[in-house]
């Protein structure tokens, strides 16, 4: 039977409501080489994460995938700390950020070595918790890959195929998505285990679709994020071109909002502060109905769609 891998072990896909596919509830973008990296009272990332994991909740939201690897601050105590308590279950990943935020040890490692480490985070635990990874995150420079990035991607697609864990990239436009779904097929990898992450930075919708043809899953994630993408009706266009065309069942939404931030006064992240998670529910989801979608449509794109793309076995 399909699970999930949450940070308080294996959860039934049938037992889901609303699921977020890309969230953040710690991050260290400072990177692995700054001082006390990903450092933080568990507490206080608690303290500040409460109201908007809380506003979730009373959202409806059961699942919420945090995308913070290796590299941006992963911090298995602190998450767990937050899992313990709240109801909703959160996914945390193995693999590693871009080029410039991997570790040192970790630069010279065949794809074989590295994906021998990955898999051991999805199999067995994360440095000794017992803790499993849910799925597998690597990301580009805005024109990767680079060769480092390439060989992250070949380590994904193995550690993918011996455990089903999917796959999930940090990709900036299309010209990065074509190359790096290049290297995953070269590797055999089915693309149907892959989710190109920002996809929504692509404005050419026939390359959403190419992907999309191509077996991959289209993840708009930019919703509420006005500041920084403040065409949000494109995110509702794109969507529905794929719908359209026969992609609904690989079509993920969400926030990517947060966070802690470790570096930032209080974790408070700057200049514009803590974004919350329920910009889908309450303004995406009207948007979508007015637009004609059904109740069955939105349970395709919000429910089944993410849980189908995080199942592993
Ligand atoms: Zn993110």
């Amino acid at each position: 039977m399909p699970i999930l891998q949450t940070l308080k072990g294996a959860v039934s896909t049938d037992s889901l409501g609303l699921m977020l596919p890309h969230e953040h509830l710690f991050v260290d973008l400072r990177g692995p080489f700054a001082p006390n990296y990903g450092e933080a009272e568990p507490e206080a990332v608690y303290n500040l994460v409460k109201p908007y994991l809380e506003a979730a909740e009373a959202a409806g939201v059961t699942a919420f995938v945090d995308c913070a690897p290796v590299g941006v601050g992963r911090n298995i105590a602190v998450l767990k700390y937050i899992a313990d308590r709240t109801p909703i279950h959160i996914i945390v990943p193995t693999g590693v950020y871009k080029e410039g935020f991997v570790p040192t040890d970790w630069l010279d490692l065949s794809a074989e070595a590295l994906a021998d480490l990955w898999i051991r985070e999805l199999t067995e635990g994360i440095e000794g918790t017992g803790i499993k990874a849910g799925f597998i995150k690597v990301a580009l420079i805005d024109d990767g890959p680079t060769a480092i990035e390439a060989r992250n991607l070949r380590a994904a697609a193995i550690a993918s195929q011996a455990t089903s864990a999917v796959i999930g990239s940090h990709t900036i436009g299309g010209k990065a998505a074509r190359a790096e779904l290049d290297i995953l097929e070269q590797a055999g990898q089915d693309l149907s285990r892959f989710i190109w992450i920002h996809a929504h930075t692509e404005a050419d919708t026939s390359i959403h679709l190419e992907a999309a043809r191509r077996g991959a899953w289209i993840e708009f994630d930019a919703i509420g994020a006005d500041k920084w993408f403040p065409e949000q009706d494109k995110l509702v266009d794109f969507t529905l071109n794929l719908m359209e065309s026969g992609y609904s069942d690989q079509i993920l939404l969400s926030h990517d909002a947060g966070w802690y931030e470790v570096g930032s006064p209080n974790g408070v992240p700057q200049p514009d502060g803590y974004r919350g998670y329920t910009a889908l529910v309450d303004q995406f989801i009207p948007v979508l109905r007015a637009r004609g979608l059904s109740e069955t449509d939105i349970r395709q794109l919000t429910v089944l769609n993410p849980a189908r793309a995080f199942a592993i076995g």
